[in-house]
């Protein structure tokens, strides 16, 4: 028995057999059944016969125009039949009971090493020529096979995904009944992959380090996304005891006090003396409407629209095709009618080019989009930025969302603000969109616009920003990253990721402050204030509207009814006179104890 220790995200305890996907070679490695041996190497020869056809292919067309350049192709054709390649890849089938693809990946590792021993510079880049034809091998191995999408739709019943990485759009598309939660070398409690986690009520582990290269393909692990842990070949009282904990799934009937019926749930946030809190829902897919409304949310504070990219939009199982104005309209009707009379803020896409790129091009691995968030800090062109390079994009969303205004009430929402003369183009592409409108003869509501304040540049100039807008969002999730410069997926850095920083309480305080002077409404949406602990200090500091992951509102409810405003202010005011973390987060925790939730509390 192991047990490997990382950031739990998601709460639950599951156990299963380990399916391993390396998302960063596009592999996913899982154990085969002994009478399908014989199947994957009979795919190992097909693969190595259609790389010899189109080598020699390439060889010849080659050889006509530069002969010099001829034998870069006849030393790729031999390495075909090198002992140390392909019978090496077989005899890992064999004796691991692997899949080919995983079987290749392997060779190539052993065989990457030894290249690397090699003093002469002249061989030691012959490794590239392997890497290239090791890429040839897998490509011609995915032919008319599964993707692992699929695969991860196809696995047993009872696996638990161990992966380097899992981007949220393939985590979208697993079929978590199969799976039953996941755990990945890199990520951090705000990463994507883990708020989705959350959302789906997967327990989720991240930031492992080396999990995936350390877990064997079935074998046997549980998962406790509450205690973070997962425990690799459990003795046979860890799985009865997982077994036990693992009867109840729902994170939010699970924790301690949560409101249980209907009246209670829908019952406005408030604290014990009285103070009205606004609680919304941040949702990624239309789908989630559903579980936002049962959770008692008043209206959707954040919709993260660029998911629609990933496939499974309300339910299809075709990718979302961001071109389309009609189908973008009837997805944000769909929203607004169904959270009447609720107000539903939509963000507009918060894209980077490789994602955009990879969606355009249709990149069939792993659904492309965010494919590479977990190695990006993604301080690019984003969000905003992106969309103003793409007016034709751009203006196509914006149409969309006009003209499902007057089916409900949308606050349009603007991410990775970083000026106001951003702020002001944008404006006026929401201008020109209303005037293609009235061109058609439709007529357009007002619609409040808003920003995201989760760039320190606008913290820092909410002032001259509130001037120019309806409403502030403050995205703490980037906010902290980019303040602190700390990569928010990046597992070698979390621990630095610290939301109670002063810098943070300062900056919340600042744009609280610049949004009352000019009057303007300010909600907070990052993952701080789905933690009861943190909820109640961003209370002290004066704000009263969040969106959080729908899961965290009744127990939200829970611990605001029973702390008193005049309580929270004061601590805010003494922990925002304190220097160092370790004493706020002390401070914090004496007073959630004094109020009698030290459990509800999650401050990590
Ligand atoms: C944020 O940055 O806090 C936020 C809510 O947006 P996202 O997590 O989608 O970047
Ligand atoms: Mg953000």
């Amino acid at each position: 028995m192991r047990r490997l220790t990382g950031i739990g995200v998601s709460p639950g305890v599951v156990s299963g057999r380990a399916v391993i996907l390396i998302q960063r070679a596009h592999v996913l490695r899982y154990q085969i059944a002994p009478e399908r041996v014989a199947h994957e190497l009979a795919r190992l020869d097909a693969s190595r016969t259609r790389c010899r056809e189109q080598l020699a292919d390439i060889r010849a067309r080659v050889a006509q125009r530069r002969p010099e350049m001829a034998s870069l192709f006849d030393a790729q054709l031999l390495m075909l039949d090198d002992p140390m390649l392909l019978p090496r890849a077989v005899a890992i089938v064999r004796e691991q009971r692997v899949n080919a693809e995983w079987a290749v990946q392997q060779v190539f590792h052993e065989l990457g090493a030894v290249f690397d021993e090699v003093a002469d510079p002249y061989l030691r880049e012959r490794k590239g020529d392997v890497a290239d034809l090791v890429g040839r091998l897998r490509m011609n191995l995915r032919q008319g096979a599964a993707t692992p999408r699929d695969l991860l739709r196809e696995v047993d019943e009872a696996s638990v995904l161990i992966a380097d990485e899992l981007t949220p759009s393939l985590a979208a598309q697993v079929d978590w009944s199969r799976v039953r939660g996941f755990a990945t070398d890199a990520g951090s409690r705000t990463y994507h992959t883990a708020i989705l986690a959350r959302s789906l009520e997967v327990p989720a582990v991240v930031g492992l380090h080396d999990a995936s290269t350390r877990i064997q393909a079935g074998e046997i692990v549980v998962l406790d996304g509450s205690a973070s842990e997962l425990i690799v070949d459990p003795s046979p009282e860890e799985l009865a005891r997982a077994a036990r904990r693992s009867d109840d799934r729902r994170p939010a009937a699970r924790a301690p006090g949560a409101p249980a019926d209907d009246a209670e749930r829908k019952r406005p946030a408030t604290t014990a003396d009285g103070v009205r809190i606004r609680l919304e829902a941040n949702v990624e897919f239309p789908a989630d409407l559903a579980t936002a409304r049962y959770a008692g949310a008043e209206g959707i504070g954040l919709y993260r629209t660029e998911f629609q990219l990933a496939s499974g939009v309300g339910g299809s199982d075709e990718a979302g095709d961001i071109v389309d104005e009609d189908r973008q309209y009837e997805i944000y009707r769909g929203m607004l009618e169904g959270m009447a009379p609720g107000a539903v803020t939509v963000r507009t896409f918060d894209l980077d080019e490789d994602q955009l790129a990879s969606h355009l091009s249709q990149n069939p691995l792993a659904g492309g989009w965010l494919a590479r968030e977990a190695r990006a800090s993604r301080q690019g062109l984003r969000g905003l930025r992106l969309s103003l390079t793409r007016p034709e994009l751009f203006r196509v969303q914006l149409r969309a969302l006009l003209r499902a205004a007057r089916h409900g009430q949308l606050r349009i929402m603007f991410p990775f603000v970083s000026s106001v003369e951003q702020l002001r183009d944008a404006r006026a592409m929401v201008a020109g969109a209303a005037a293609d409108l009235a061109a058609r003869g439709e007529t357009v509501p007002r619609v409040p616009i808003g920003v995201m304040i989760e760039i320190p540049a606008a913290a820092y100039t909410a002032d001259l920003l509130a001037r120019e807008v309806d409403f502030f969002t403050i995205g703490t999730n980037d906010l902290i990253q980019y303040c602190l410069a700390v990569d928010r997926a990046d597992e070698r850095v979390s621990r630095l990721y610290e939301p109670l920083h002063p810098a943070i309480l300062r900056m919340i305080v600042m744009v609280r402050r610049a949004a009352a002077r000019q009057r303007i409404p300010v909600s907070l949406c990052g993952e701080m204030a789905s933690d009861p602990a943190l909820l109640l200090l961003l209370v002290g500091l004066g704000l009263v509207e969040f969106s959080m992951t729908p899961g965290a509102i009744p127990v939200a409810k829970q611990v605001l009814a029973e702390a008193r405003s005049d309580e929270l202010r004061s601590l805010a005011r003494r922990v925002l006179r304190l220097a160092a973390i370790e004493d706020i987060e002390r401070e914090l925790m004496t007073a959630v104890a004094r109020i009698g939730h030290a459990k509800g509390g999650v401050v990590s």
